[in-house]
């Protein structure tokens, strides 16, 4: 299904698959413009039906922020060619997103309907005049006659996500009085104008997608009839493909996180789908060709979008069309290499592939002379190294003390919404066979095999610290590992020592939250969602020796899921606590100077890691050795950093 052609107006695209919009960080200025040339082509190259470009305004108050990428003027065209000429040239198609950012604008001339801050913006926006309102319609329309005379083949104009257009559309943004207030046909006025004035500027074959919000997850957002309405009226203005938005920025409901279930919107899609004539498109935790297929075959959209796992893997299409589906690098809705990058201002990238937006600066060049290469350790660093290694030609043999492979995947996967490190883990198990990496399993490294190898890549990973402080009455403190392995009995009532990254996953694994969460939402829209899942009723307590709030240094897209998880499940989060003892009596805490005992039965370190390095020692000025990941540097050690050093690593051998 995914590979049928879809025949539009006047052209037809090679297939259903489509790269959503996804800001790069590439888009600014001239200097990036050859990488994200390379990283279109790539996409291109792979198969993809269709792309659309990261957001680009129309005009300088719609930028997102004072240095964010418009569209608008001669110098533009001429950039954007290199772009869309060498999507055509691999057979693919491009689309330009014409995004004003409104009351989400990162700077004080931002616009709204009315001057109502967002909650996510320190900048409080300016009500837009009449005549704003108009000179914004002209400047879209202005915008799309350049993306045409820029090669693109039609546009996005960005309706959802709480941008300007949607801000409009919705109550909750929209107090204004006049034309472009008040009743539904006032509010969608401005969408409506912009579509008529963007088809009077281009030529008919030219593409028009409007990413409409189906479901906009705040108060007074729009109402399903509306949202019904909205689409006839888009589709008689002159829209050619409808694309599906889900969830305003400042909306607390996960809607592409790893815990949203897969395919969790698809019936957002099928709604538009039943009420309109022209093609849908599907969106948001659609990360590989079955679910894509499962959704097309329903009939609940026309076309897939998919833009992380395009990140994940730019040769998605191809691998699933030549029935390598298993080879595919599927993404695992984690946000880290990608929107939390965005968020922070760094460029785009992919934890599972961190080539991506990096295709120029990190190529891995096939080798002429073959080295024998031993990797140390199968968890994510050392199973990454061995791929890339061998996919530079060089013959590896990777070896692990323990009978499995996976390391630390092999926990994360075990965490209720992180299930999809499972693919992970599997995918390079896959490509370990298809390079002909030799795999000794329940082997330790000997210090006699250093002379049998060209090089060796010590990637053996990390341990949980233990606690430190003493224990009575038979009591231990458990370490996260054995908990996620479910190896020791819990008590009633638990204390979890830390508040990283593995401290909140902790919370997620004993209370199945996440879950909860979506599916809540799910049933306030009357979607049908699974059982709902078992929710523990023990009581937990989050404590940390520093002062300050929990969760801090969670990533910006996924961490408030990670507290709101625990607020949910009345987890008591405790901070700047020094833990005396465990007894019978429960935890002795010392917060602020007073002792107190915490009435617990179990205790579980989350308090950090230490490496696995103590074959390292003697080997430290040895030229042919190569320390990576967590057995390198345990502090902050996550799936990212160590693909990342695998690939860097693996281009210096
Ligand atoms: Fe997907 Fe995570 Fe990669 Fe982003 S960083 S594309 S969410 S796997």
């Amino acid at each position: 299904m995914l590979e049928q052609q879809l025949q539009l107006k006047h052209t037809h695209l090679r297939n259903r698959l489509v790269m959503g919009s996804m800001h790069t960080g590439l888009e600014e200025g001239w200097h990036n413009r050859k990488r994200l040339k390379a990283f279109y082509q790539a996409r291109a190259k792979g198969g993809t039906g269709m792309i659309i470009t990261g957001g680009y305004s129309p005009n300088i108050r719609g930028k997102l922020t004072p240095i964010s990428s418009s569209f608008n003027n001669f110098y533009d065209v001429i950039k954007h060619r290199a772009y869309t000429d060498v999507v055509h040239q691999n057979g693919g198609k491009i689309c330009l997103q014409l995004l004003h950012a409104g009351r989400y604008a990162y700077h004080p001339f931002n616009q709204a309907p009315s001057a109502i801050k967002a909650p996510i913006n320190p900048y409080k926006p300016k009500s837009m005049s009449i005549g704003s309102i108009n000179k914004t319609v002209k400047d879209f329309a202005h915008s799309a006659k350049l993306a045409q005379k820029a090669g693109y083949d039609g546009v996005e104009i960005m309706g959802s996500e709480g941008y300007l257009i949607n801000e409009f559309m919705a109550p909750h943004t929209n107090q204004r009085d006049d034309l472009y207030g008040g009743s539904l046909e006032n509010r969608m006025r401005m969408a409506i104008e912009i579509v008529e004035a963007v088809r009077a500027s281009v030529s008919d074959s030219f593409i028009i997608i409007f990413r409409l919000s189906v479901m906009d997850l705040i108060p007074n957002g729009s109402t399903p009839d509306e949202v019904t309405i909205q689409a006839k009226a888009l589709e008689k203005a002159g829209v050619d493909i409808l694309n599906t938005g889900i969830g305003w920025h400042e909306a607390r409901v996960p809607t592409i996180a790893s815990m949203v279930p897969p395919g969790a919107f698809k019936e957002a899609s099928k709604r538009l789908k039943d009420v309109v004539s022209i093609p849908v498109i599907a969106v948001n935790r659609i990360n590989t060709p079955q679910i894509a297929n499962d959704i097309l075959n329903a009939g609940e959209a026309d076309l897939i979008s998919m833009a992380r796992p395009l990140l994940a893997d730019p040769e998605l299409f191809n691998k699933y069309q030549s029935q390598q589906s298993k080879h595919i690098n599927v993404c695992i809705g984690c946000n880290q290499g990608c929107l939390d990058h965005v968020f922070k201002g760094k460029r785009a990238t992919c934890l599972v592939n961190p080539q991506a937006g990096f295709e120029l600066d990190y190529p891995l060049t096939h080798v002429e002379k073959a080295k024998n290469v031993l990797v140390v350790g199968a968890g994510p660093a050392g199973l990454s190294a061995s791929c890339y290694l061998a996919q530079k030609g060089h013959n590896v043999t990777l070896i692990d003390r323990k009978q499995d492979m996976g390391g630390q995947f092999n926990l994360a996967m075990r965490i209720p919404g992180k299930e999809d490190f499972n693919y992970t883990l599997t995918y390079f198990i896959n490509e370990l066979a298809r390079l002909n990496v030799k795999i000794e399993l329940g082997t330790d490294y000997a210090e006699s095999m250093l002379d049998s190898y060209d090089d060796v890549v010590f990637a053996t990973g990390v341990r949980p610290r233990e606690a430190t402080f003493s224990c009575k009455d038979g009591k231990r403190v458990f370490a996260y590992d054995e908990v996620i392995r479910g190896e020791v009995e819990l008590g009633n009532s638990i204390a979890i020592l830390g508040a990283g990254g593995i401290g909140f996953d902790m919370v997620a694994f004993l209370s199945e939250s996440p879950k909860q969460t979506i599916n809540d939402f799910k049933s306030q829209w009357g979607i049908e969602c699974d059982a709902a899942p078992h929710k523990d009723s023990r009581q937990l307590y989050m404590l940390k020796r520093s002062a300050g709030r929990f969760g801090s240094e969670l990533g910006k897209t996924t961490g408030w899921i990670h507290r709101q998880v625990a607020k949910q499940h009345g987890v008591k989060q405790i901070s700047d606590c020094e833990y005396i003892k465990f007894d019978n009596q429960g935890l002795t805490i010392n917060v602020a100077g007073e002792e107190q005992v915490l009435p617990v039965d179990t205790v579980i370190a989350c308090i950090g890691q230490v490496s696995n390095n103590e074959a390292l020692s003697s080997l430290d000025d040895n030229p042919k050795v190569h320390v990576i990941g967590g057995a390198k540097l345990a502090a902050a050690i996550d799936a990212k950093r160590a693909i990342y050093e695998a690939l860097q690593v693996a281009r210096t051998i």
